[in-house]
């Protein structure tokens, strides 16, 4: 097709893109989507306002996102200023009464409220819960209670958010939830965003981290496994190819897709507008785990 004169390549290319994200739009306008929002997505000043833009412009076209944070290195440069130290264990962090006061300060009065205006701020309508919101998530002791205040989720109730979807609105959760007796706990992030979005009946489970995604060799970024199933993804996490904070978002991953989420992907959310590469064409960027080969 001869091009127009008068139309410049940069344009022609724009609305090609924009015409090319039609069936996805199509597809998965109505659907929910979970997304887990951390790492450097979340620190670096371009990166966060990408993020909140690709996230509001999956809610105008009718994708209906959650958004589950942690803040990692927030919570960690408090700990700093406080002269607490921080400790991790298998990918966790190990969380004394004291590192819990400043875990939640941190998450659900700042880290949150910086999310909800971010995305308020470039058009989109936000609001902040924590998992004792409405009874959003129950928490328990995660093992054997050695790593103390670390919780598992041991339940999940989203009717609190369910007609804030169906209104437009963004719900963006940070992961401290109490226990049956009213006890914060810290709950990590990929967990409560597998189980929320297993209890939304969601679509697809978007893990933003700072790595390509799964990597066959951790040190090679070049390994980048681009497809797994269920069944490899167990398989990765037994062979010691997935460890440390990676192991959460396999086994979240997992989970996620044994109760029903059709797709979980673990995407790098150091490339600009990684959300939208993921979701809106058919390669993808990162990792993409499926319930059966077929998917
Ligand atoms: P986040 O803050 O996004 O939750 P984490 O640090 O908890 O990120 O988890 C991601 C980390 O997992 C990577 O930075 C990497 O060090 C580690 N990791 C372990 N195994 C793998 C693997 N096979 N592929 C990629 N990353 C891995
Ligand atoms: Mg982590």
């Amino acid at each position: 097709m001869p091009i127009d004169p008068n139309i410049s390549p940069h344009d022609a290319l724009r609305v090609e893109v924009l015409s090319e994200a039609l069936p996805f739009i199509q597809r998965f306008s109505g659907r929910r989507v979970v997304i887990k929002y951390g790492g450097a997505a979340m620190v670096d000043e371009h990166l966060r306002e990408a993020v909140f833009r690709d996230i509001a412009l999956l809610a105008s076209v009718g994708v209906r996102p959650v958004v589950v944070h942690g803040g990692g290195p927030e919570i960690n440069q408090w700990l700093k200023r406080l002269a607490i130290e921080a400790v991790f264990q298998e990918g966790l962090r190990v969380t004394d009464p004291a590192t819990m006061d400043v875990v939640e300060m941190v998450l659900v009065g700042r880290v949150n409220k910086q999310i909800v205006n971010g995305l308020n701020h470039v058009g989109g309508n936000a609001v902040g819960f924590s998992g004792a919101d409405g009874g959003l998530v129950q928490a328990r002791t995660h093992g054997d209670g050695s790593l103390g205040l670390v919780g598992d989720v041991a339940r999940v109730n989203p009717a609190v958010i369910i007609p804030l979807l169906d209104l437009g609105y963004i719900p963006v959760i940070s992961s401290v939830a109490p226990n049956a007796e009213g006890q914060s706990y810290n709950i990590n992030a990929d967990t409560v965003a597998g189980e929320l979005a297993a209890a939304l009946d969601a679509e697809k489970l978007v893990l933003l981290t700072d790595t390509p995604g799964i990597l066959r060799d951790r040190a090679d970024p070049g390994s980048l496994i681009r497809h797994s199933t269920l069944s490899q993804a167990r398989e990765l996490i037994a062979s010691g190819v997935v460890a440390g904070g990676m192991v959460p978002k396999t086994e979240c991953c997992i989970r996620a897709l044994a109760q029903g989420v059709k797709a979980a992907h673990i995407v790098d959310g150091r490339v600009p507008h990684a959300l939208l590469l993921e979701v809106f064409t058919k390669a993808g960027i990162g990792t993409m785990v499926v319930g059966s080969s077929s998917g």
